[in-house]
């Protein structure tokens, strides 16, 4: 965190528009965020916001008045996509779920959201889809615009406002029946889920979320709305041109909102084959959260070096299906859960759960893009699309910590972080 904190408050007062000058990142290769192998010696130029050209440096001449970054041994690609984070939470280990939601004021998480934003951002991640602010009401909305309007650092942000669960089934809970307790997501049913959606997105909702299911104290995992409820928030949201995203951990919530026509969803921890293999059919792409899970074992007392707990071993196990069901898998960590700028650690685990470097990669910058509906905007190096580029020193297609080692972040053509702190 401090190094972090230093590199932004260096680059900070730097330049806060795109440089009025053509820019030339010079790299020992370059990853396309499509194609497996890395390019060597491709160059990419950079005019105003977009990417000019990138190709084989033969080809493409710096003009007189580039300005050219040398970034010898170093791979360069699309800015990250993180499909899965809330700005404004911050790690379970800090404070508890609950007390964040009910204790902490919103401005004290708005506070802290700014500091993940520009985390999130320094680490590579140049755009996130935070999926649900979690009691602090619409502060996403705002958050997302002053990063929009360069007031603070940040990714670029598709937010879900507060979310949507079926009546009775969220949190906190837990205390006398007769008391209504504040939720951290919005309250809907059959009678009111066409209007709350229509007010989250009137609101400023990129995506709606919803919980198909949830963890119900005793009773476990519960799904709770029904295929028909799920087909009205789809349908009420499509619409208005607004995709669907739901949360759902078990088989049965994982069911319905594939069948009713959700776009991801999130975690599917106990999915199986036969249920991954219908996500495939509908092209409905799972946002694993593999990093979510693993710091929650760590906050029970688990430590890396004692053996696996059963509930990673069975992650571990259900993702194997997940990879052979066909069933798109997109990069979304669950980041607030665990520390906002950490988020490269989804990436490791998913290589460590059975992908390809390359393939990871794709996830979190080409596949993702297309997940989120963006890909006329960023995920490639790609002439004409925004300038949405990192550097990471080494090949990250061989070695995925690479994406550890970020050395610098472009978003829309302007610089956040570069070489020699420059
Ligand atoms: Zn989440």
């Amino acid at each position: 965190m401090p190094p972090l904190f230093l590199a932004a408050a260096l680059t900070l007062g730097a330049d806060p528009a795109p440089s009025t000058k053509p820019i030339l990142l010079r790299p020992a290769r370059v990853y396309d965020g499509v194609e497996a192998k890395p390019h060597a010696d491709w160059v990419v130029l950079v005019r105003g916001d977009r990417i000019e050209k990138a190709g084989p440096a033969t080809d493409i001449q710096a003009p007189d008045d580039a300005r050219v970054i040398d970034l010898a041994g170093m791979t360069v690609l699309p800015g990250l996509i993180d499909a899965h984070t809330h700005l404004l939470l911050h790690p379970y280990n800090e404070a508890p779920w609950e007390d964040q939601v009910l204790k902490e004021p919103q401005a004290l998480r708005v506070c802290r959201a700014v500091n993940h934003a520009r985390s999130t951002l320094l680490a590579g991640f140049t755009t996130i889809r935070d999926l649900g602010t979690e009691g602090a009401g619409y502060a996403d909305v705002g958050i997302k615009q002053a990063i929009d309007q360069r007031i603070i650092p940040g990714p670029r942000m598709l937010v879900t406002t507060r979310a949507i669960v079926a009546t009775g089934t969220y949190a906190p809970r837990g205390l006398a029946p007769e008391w209504r307790i504040p939720q951290g997501a919005e309250e809907a049913d059959a009678e009111t889920l066409a209007r709350v959606v229509r007010d989250q997105i009137g609101k400023g909702a990129d995506w709606i979320k919803i919980y198909a299911d949830t963890a119900q104290g005793d009773r476990g995992i519960r799904p709770t709305f029904s295929v028909d409820e799920v087909r009205l928030i789809v349908e009420t949201a499509k619409s208005a041109g607004v995709p669907v995203v739901a949360h759902a951990q078990g088989k049965e919530g994982m069911r319905r909102a594939a069948l009713a026509g959700v776009e991801t969803i999130e975690h599917g921890d106990r999915g199986d084959l036969e249920v991954f293999r219908l996500m495939a059919e509908k092209k409905v792409a799972l946002c694993p959260t593999l990093a979510a899970g693993e710091a929650m074992s760590r906050y029970r007392g688990w430590n890396q070096r004692d053996p696996e707990p059963a509930a990673l071993k069975s992650r571990r196990a259900g993702f194997k299906e997940a990879i052979e069901s066909g069933v798109t898998i997109v990069n979304g960590s669950d980041a607030g859960v665990f520390a906002h700028g950490d988020n490269a650690r989804e990436l490791e685990l998913l290589v460590e759960y059975g992908l390809t470097p390359a393939q990871v990669l794709k996830a979190a910058t080409s596949a993702a893009a297309k997940a989120l509906h963006l890909e006329q905007k960023v995920g490639a190096v790609r002439a004409g699309l925004l300038a949405d580029l990192i550097a990471v020193e080494g090949d990250p297609t061989q070695e995925i910590t690479a994406l550890r080692k970020v050395r610098l972040v472009m978003k829309e053509g302007v610089l956040y972080l570069q070489p020699n702190g420059r």
